[in-house]
């Protein structure tokens, strides 16, 4: 998961990381109080998950509130490479900045460890440094059980030939920004600019951090989490623990087994060809062993897709057999009713492997006015798309 700079921001404030105040708002007339609080004057940022913001003229100096209400006003609903600007962060204004540098911490898979990037030529993109001047760019590996102490630490300032009067700043901003690298399990925090000021300090003026999703259980990240940006539909089937993506067809998917369900979608664009080019609207992989309950849950993702027309539930028994899932998808509609949701697309299921007859037996015998059975997956696929371009 990448942070948005004011999240990185405040992650490096409570390690230590010298950086300035800021605060994020999302209406421009915000601008106004939280300009006053940090004295009169800000820097107004957009907030959006890419690089390259200053020039493309998301970074904007306030030199009163009532400019940062303009300068909000201007950022906010701006695109940025494709990227809607939904926040802005009102920022204290740096001192005079009298250098701009560049250091990193990141995950080296290729060589399996970590590692460090360090420049005095920061402020640019480091792609571009790296590509016109590679000299000007130290890279330096570091031991995943050692870490850095002062010594590696020191050992990245002289390998990047940080100026003498900054080396113990720098020095510092590397210890406080590899304890919010390992602490974080980020698998990158970046600062660019980190600047040298007219006091002599040094400041981390922009961050970009990138966390591990897999560590997310030992944190606690819920409000990280970009909710605007999500797909509504992703989201509600990730709180029910499914794995689910949305798609941009009319045929909702429901499978068991990840390969089967990526067959599934193939099977099914080829047979919306023959169907006005109907697609599918989703990966759904509800696993092996899926309860009545979670065939539910899933149905109600797909149902409650306003893109879906038809739904081709293709299931291939194993451990959990066809009788128990057939009885599962005739619960499942049940379930639904109960809960109130009106179903009223129609379902194409095929059952094959573990008691597929069984399973079968079970469906007819429902005889559910909007489930169909067929038995083959090639026409499975075909009448659900066949059914999807009839409701379009
Ligand atoms: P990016 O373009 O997306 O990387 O955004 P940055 O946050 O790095 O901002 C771009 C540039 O704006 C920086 O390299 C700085 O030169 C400048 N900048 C950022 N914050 C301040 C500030 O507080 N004062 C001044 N004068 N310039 C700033
Ligand atoms: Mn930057």
């Amino acid at each position: 998961m990448d942070l948005f700079e004011y999240q990185a921001r405040d992650l490096f404030a409570k390690h230590d990381v010298p950086v300035l105040a800021g605060e994020v708002i999302d209406t421009p007339e915000a601008a106004r109080a939280a300009t006053e609080r940090l004295g009169g004057k800000s820097v107004v940022k957009a907030q959006v998950k890419v690089g390259g913001r200053g020039k493309a003229g998301g970074v904007k100096l306030a030199a009163t509130a009532d400019e940062a209400v303009a300068r909000a006003t201007d950022i906010l609903g701006m695109d940025i490479k494709g990227h809607t600007v939904h926040k802005v962060m009102i920022a204290e204004t740096a001192p005079e900045i009298l250098e701009e540098y560049y250091v990193s911490f990141l995950l080296d898979r290729a060589n399996r460890t970590f590692l460090s990037i360090a420049s005095v030529e920061g402020g640019m993109e480091i792609e571009e440094v790296a590509a016109t001047r590679p000299e000007a760019v130290a890279k330096i590996a570091i031991d995943a059980i050692d870490g850095v102490d002062e010594a590696k630490a020191r050992e990245i300032v002289e390998a990047a030939k940080f100026p003498a009067e900054v080396a113990d700043k720098v020095v510092n901003v590397l210890i406080t920004l590899w304890d919010t690298f390992i602490k974080s399990d980020a698998l990158l925090v970046e600062v660019n600019p980190l600047a040298k000021v007219a006091s002599g300090d040094v400041i981390a003026l922009d961050g970009k951090v990138s966390l591990d999703d897999n560590a997310e259980f030992r944190h606690d990240w819920d409000e990280l989490h970009d909710k605007a940006a999500a797909n509504p539909l992703e989201a509600a089937a990730k709180e029910k623990n499914l794995n689910y993506v949305k798609l941009d067809g009319e045929v909702g998917i429901i499978g068991n087994g990840a390969g089967l369900v990526m067959s599934t979608l193939d099977v099914v664009a080829y047979a919306g060809e023959n169907h006005g080019n109907v697609k599918p609207a989703n990966f759904l992989d509800i696993g092996g062993g899926a309860s009545a309950q979670v065939m539910a849950n899933g149905l109600e993702i797909i149902l409650g897709d306003p893109d879906v027309k038809s739904v081709f539930v293709n299931v291939f028994g194993g451990i959990t057999a066809c009788d128990e899932v057939a009885n599962g998808i005739v619960q499942a509609l049940k379930l639904l009713e109960d809960r109130g949701e009106e179903v009223t697309k129609p379902l194409v299921v095929r059952l094959d492997g573990n008691n597929a007859e069984l399973g079968r037996q079970i469906l007819t015998d429902a005889n559910h006015p909007l489930v169909q059975r067929v038995d083959t997956m090639d026409g499975a696929a075909d009448k659900a798309a066949e059914l999807a371009h009839a409701a379009k």
